[in-house]
């Protein structure tokens, strides 16, 4: 039988984490012939509706599910680790300032990448929901210099997986057939979907759209307003479908791109596409065993690189911003 995969997931009894723990204990996350022990982190205050969840984890008698383990210490709940899904953040509350929400989140996410650095498996990968998330992703990495770079990701796999359903409604193509769609630089308002490499079909998707004026004024703004119009609609945040990016997120990185195609992961950048070395930014990746490299050579157009290089500035001013709070 399989050495089981450890797997930590922070904010554990959160609505993400509501729709993700199940998913990951049933094998959704690794493999349907994986078995997984999990390992919850949260803040004291949610350790009562953890248990609650482990209970309900428990009910559900999952064959692959070795083991639930519930902490509010990071040097417990990292032990070990294999896979580290680091959904729990501070919320931007009304009237917080930039700064003050990276702050908080420097008193987060620099902690738990100490607890990576000393305790997490050598193979550990980790991947960073909770927002801001490329610069949360920054400061664990920060913190943990003994793990190799690459292994600090952020998730974008949401917005991926919206701007592919957007332009399969706009094209009537099922969403399997858009393939090689790009999500480009932070995963906030400024990201950019790009789809002048994407294929519908097999068939060029730009061509196939030919409306810049529908790009720009449609579909870039609803794929990056997608989370305030479920908000407005739900009354709550769009947790299953961001449990379900998490999901599709690791799964790739651990079992592979499809030939032909490609994903978006927020990753480090090693100077690609004019992208700042060490800024963890989005860009089209392939997979395979367990490493992922950035797909090279694509022609970056005006339209694209406009947009590329505002996400990019963004990023920027967010590092220097939890540099200068002594973060990095
Ligand atoms: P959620 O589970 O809904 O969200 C958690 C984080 O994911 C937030 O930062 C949220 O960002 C982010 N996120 C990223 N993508 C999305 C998306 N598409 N839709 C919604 N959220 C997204 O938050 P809850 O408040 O329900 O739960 C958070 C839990 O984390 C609480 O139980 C809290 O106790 C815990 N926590 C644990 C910590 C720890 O383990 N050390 C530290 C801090 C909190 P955004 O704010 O932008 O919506």
């Amino acid at each position: 039988t399989r050495t089981p995969v450890n797997v930590t997931v922070t904010g554990a009894a959160g609505q993400i984490g509501y729709a993700l723990l199940f998913r990951i204990a049933s094998g959704h996350l690794l493999g349907a012939d994986v078995p997984v022990k999990l390992r919850l982190l949260e803040i004291p205050q949610g350790l009562k509706a953890a248990e609650g969840t482990a209970m309900e984890l428990e009910d559900c008698a999952f064959p692959l599910l070795q083991g639930i383990d519930i902490s509010d210490d990071p040097n417990v709940a990292f032990d070990g680790a294999n896979v580290a899904l680091l959904v729990g953040a501070r919320p931007r509350t009304k009237g917080m300032e930039r700064g003050d929400l990276l702050e908080a989140n420097g008193g987060i996410f620099k902690p738990q990448g100490k607890a990576i650095n000393d305790h997490a498996a050598d193979d550990i990968k980790v991947l960073v929901v909770g927002n801001p998330a490329n610069t949360n992703a920054l400061i664990a990495q920060a913190a943990a210099p003994d793990v190799p770079r690459e292994r600090f990701t952020a998730m974008t796999r949401l917005d991926h997986n919206r701007a592919i359903s957007q332009l399969a409604a706009k094209t009537g193509a099922p969403v399997s057939e858009i393939k090689k769609l790009t999500i480009w630089g932070n995963h906030s308002a400024t990201q950019y979907p790009d789809i002048f490499h994407a294929t519908v079909a097999g068939k060029n998707a730009a061509e196939i759209v030919n409306d810049e004026k529908w790009l720009a004024e449609n579909f870039i703004p609803t794929v990056a307003k997608r989370g305030a119009a479920i908000i407005e609609a739900r009354g709550a945040s769009s947790a299953a479908s961001a449990a379900n990016a998490a999901i599709d997120h690791v799964h790739t990185w651990v079992n592979g791109t499809a030939d032909g195609d490609w994903t978006s992961m927020g990753i480090p950048s090693d100077g690609s596409y004019g992208v700042p070395e060490g800024l963890i930014s989005s860009f089209p990746v392939t997979t395979k065993d367990g490493r992922y490299e950035i797909v090279q050579g694509l022609e970056v157009n005006d339209f694209s690189r406009e947009r590329i290089n505002a996400s990019v500035k963004e990023l920027e001013e967010e590092r220097e911003a939890v540099r200068a709070l002594g973060l990095l």
